[in-house]
């Protein structure tokens, strides 16, 4: 950690490592990991454990890898894998080393099986799904022992090479671990450490037609690693004395030590990946990536930085208990990240075409305005006055409430960085609408103030000809419902029902929108503040015709004082 940044505040887990270090434990190391499964795109809980293991490893001086923790080939993918380290890389870590992966470790973790079966720790169990529930037992109800349970030393080593040879059918043989049918925690009776699956695997291929379950691969891995502190969530604590169990059995380089932490639950959204993956795959979302799910991918595209989401997970902390974090925190980061770093620019999303007949067709007058009216490094851009301009269809009103700022007839306006003008008359089409507003400048308005009266409202505007044609991406929350999760659970089918949460409005499309002319060059992930609208990023589908803007958030949290959905402009 350099000297200018902040320290990070403490939490349990530093208490812990400091601990450790003051005892010269682990010769004083630490060395972490962030073990995702490639089984779809990381969220942003996710990046909460990025941020927790590389920020210890960093502020530490100690080393922190990425390990795919690869045991199920059957929901895997290389896709998933690519998309991970991309997304630790944008938020700015580095593991150390390669990638690692839990399947290059399957030849360790056979033998440590072997291991196992030699010391009559584990034994083949020949029982059906059904019969091995039958014999697990309940919460309440001890379990019973398998009749394979005391099979001989001999016999387990030949069933379990056979199960290795393919030559027994997925289901009919599982090794289990030699522990305790009667323990009141149910993880520790006699857990099935190996499985059959005859799956090409996308690090392995065909090598393995078994495969080791999760608790085993995991604390091994570690210690293969010579991992320090293990961090994982608040369901595994459950786990931890299988994790010990195994590391206790066994001779391994170290005996890494588990510690839980609440995970990030956000309100508004889901961060379960299977339930992110059945929003993709059934096209309630348009992808891993769209502006609106709570993917480090679609947070990215929406137009977050990396500093937001760091920043957001050292404000969240790192805690022991469940909690739900609102949304409006996430969008407090972006907000205050963005109004010291995006330029500012006007946009019209919805036109109103204006004719300042003071001037005119020809009439174009260069006008310099700061780009950040708080960093004059970021210099100045150019807007063309001309004749023809465009406001936003809401600032005008045909019949203003009281009090109204903006524009009316026979009322003026400032335009911003600009002049101030006056409308003198409306134009409607057949149907009634208003389709121009015909209106002269006041020529002495430049910088300065009108004479002998006061005009209170400022309009954001571009040039008919000097502008560029934008789409404008609006979003609104995913879910309409706080807790989609659980507000699913009186449904029969708890496991789809989030789905009837799902927002109809969290996109709004404007088609029509036009940009200054500075912004002809835009990139995609350019960000702005487009004055008086909010915050918006270029998305990739932005051409060379046409830029497509994000918002990535509103100039203020406006949506927590309504209490309910927004569409559109706030
Ligand atoms: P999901 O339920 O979304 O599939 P997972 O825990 O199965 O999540 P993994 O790929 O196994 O996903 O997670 C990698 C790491 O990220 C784990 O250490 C896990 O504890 C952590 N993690 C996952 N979700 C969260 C969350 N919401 N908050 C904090 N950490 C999380
Ligand atoms: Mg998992």
């Amino acid at each position: 950690m350099s000297d200018t940044e902040k320290k990070p505040a403490s939490n349990f887990i530093r208490h812990i490592i400091d601990e450790d270090i003051s005892n010269n434990k682990n010769d004083g190391k630490v060395v972490t990991r962030f073990p995702p499964e490639p089984n779809g795109y990381l969220h942003i809980g996710h990046a909460k454990s990025i941020c927790l293991n590389f920020g210890l490893a960093e502020d530490y001086h100690g080393d922190c890898n990425l390990r795919f923790d690869d045991t199920n080939p059957e929901k895997e993918d290389m896709e998933y894998i690519d998309s991970i380290k991309e997304d630790v890389s944008w938020l700015g870590y580095k593991w150390v080393g390669e990638p690692k992966y839990a399947s290059a470790y399957f030849d360790q973790l056979y033998h440590y099986a072997i291991e196992l079966i030699k010391s009559g720790k584990a034994y083949v169990c020949s029982l059906s799904a059904d019969e091995a529930r039958e014999y697990r037992g309940s919460l309440t109800k001890p379990g019973k022992d398998s009749p394979y349970r005391d099979q001989t030393m001999e016999e387990n080593l030949d069933l379990f090479a056979r199960m290795k040879q393919g030559e027994f059918d997925e289901g009919a043989k599982v090794l289990r671990a030699r522990i305790d049918m009667a323990a009141p925690n149910i993880n520790m009776r006699d857990p099935i450490i190996y499985r059959i699956r005859k799956i090409e695997h996308h690090q392995t291929g065909n090598e393995w037609c078994i495969y080791p379950m999760y608790d085993y691969t995991h604390c091994l891995s570690d210690a293969i690693e010579g991992i320090t502190h293990s961090l994982c969530t608040l369901e595994f604590e459950d786990h931890r004395p299988l994790y010990d169990w195994v590391l206790d059995q066994l001779q391994t380089p170290c005996h890494p030590q588990q510690i839980e932490f609440a995970r990030l639950n956000l309100n508004y959204t889901i961060t379960s990946k299977r339930k992110l993956k059945q929003l993709v795959d059934e096209n309630h979302v348009l992808g891993w990536d769209d502006p609106r799910m709570p993917t480090i991918s679609g947070l990215r595209r929406r137009g977050y930085t990396p500093a937001s989401i760091r920043d957001f997970s050292e404000r969240i902390g790192v805690t022991k208990v469940d909690g739900v974090v609102d949304m409006g925190t996430l969008e407090f980061c972006i907000r205050e990240d963005l109004e010291h770093s995006a330029p500012r620019a006007m946009c019209v999303i919805k036109p109103l075409k204006v004719t300042i007949e003071s001037w005119a067709d020809e009439h174009v007058e260069d006008l310099s305005a700061l780009r950040h009216p708080k960093d004059d490094s970021m210099g100045r851009r150019i807007l063309k006055m001309t004749r023809v301009i465009y406001i936003d269809r809401s600032d005008f009103e045909e019949v203003p409430p009281p009090k109204y700022k903006r524009l009316t007839v026979d009322k003026e306006v400032r335009l911003r960085n600009s002049y101030v003008i006056k409308c003198n008359e409306m134009i409607k089409n057949e149907q009634g609408e208003v389709i121009e507003l015909r209106c002269t400048h006041d020529a002495d308005t430049l910088g300065k103030r009108p004479e002998g009266r006061k005009v209170k409202g400022v309009v954001h505007w571009v040039s008919e000809q000097y502008s560029v044609p934008a789409e404008v991406r609006i979003y609104d929350r995913l879910f309409s419902e706080e807790n989609p999760d659980s507000a699913a659970r009186n449904h029969e089918d708890e496991d789809s029902h989030f789905l009837d949460f799902l927002n109809p409005d969290s996109i709004t499309v404007m088609n029509d929108a036009r940009a200054e002319i500075s912004l002809a060059d835009t990139k995609a992930g350019d960000s702005f503040q487009f004055e008086r609208e909010g915050y918006f990023t270029a998305d990739p589908d932005t051409t060379n015709d046409k830029l497509v803007f994000n918002r990535t958030v509103s100039l203020r949290d406006s949506w927590a004082k309504a209490g309910k959905l927004s569409t559109g402009k706030e």
